[in-house]
């Protein structure tokens, strides 16, 4: 089974991807993970990659298609941060034949709310925010820790990131119902409904 999912940044997609893979027992492969990855290896490519997100740049899909191709295995993955743009997707489509494409999809207004409030423990780790809310205030209920916002997490930010998104990864949607293998989920609903939506999609394609 070869999944993508898709959504806009908060939309929980990382979140479910994980909760997916574990499981149906796949390969959760995240295009941000495997940068990290790469770039605590220190590989050329890392570095080349490394060098144009410092200046703001965009990698060139290539790169990104390069670092994919090198960590997709055969079968039994899901995808989550790749594709991006329509390029991208035609690229991934020379090389392998998706199953599913899971469409988290939330109003650009959710987002921007969910950014804001989302407030994460500097000690475990924990994400707090719209549906997951500390019992004392920005404190992490399993640690104890202050927790704090990611500088990131602002309107403004937000808001170009959401712009991106609708410019560049919104067409994969039509790309992929046209090729009958799109699917939308609301990804307005908590992280369980979401998952068992998710997951009734998915025994469709069985
Ligand atoms: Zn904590």
């Amino acid at each position: 089974m070869k999944l993508i999912i898709l959504g806009k940044p908060s939309s929980g997609k990382g979140t479910q991807a994980k909760l997916l893979a574990e499981k149906l027992n796949l390969k959760h492969i995240s295009t941000g993970d495997l940068l990290r990855e790469e770039l605590k290896l220190k590989t050329p490519l890392a570095k080349k990659v490394e060098s144009y997100m410092k200046a703001g740049s965009l990698v060139p899909d290539s790169w990104i298609l390069e670092l994919i191709k090198n960590n997709l295995p055969e079968d039994n993955y899901i995808l989550d941060g790749f594709p991006r743009s329509l390029s991208q997707a035609e690229s991934l489509a020379k090389i392998t034949k998706i199953n599913l494409v899971l469409d988290l999809f939330c109003e650009d207004d959710l987002i921007i709310k969910r950014t804001i409030r989302r407030r994460i423990c500097p000690n475990c780790g924990a994400i707090y925010g719209s549906t997951l809310i500390p019992k004392v205030k920005d404190i992490c209920d399993k640690c104890g820790s202050g927790l704090y916002q990611r500088p990131d997490d602002n309107e403004k930010t937000i808001k170009n990131r959401l712009q991106v998104y609708n410019n560049d990864t919104s067409p994969l949607i039509d790309y992929y119902k046209k090729r009958n293998i799109y699917s939308k989920v609301d990804g307005s609903l908590s992280i369980k409904e979401v998952q068992s939506l998710a997951l009734k999609k998915i025994t469709t394609i069985k």
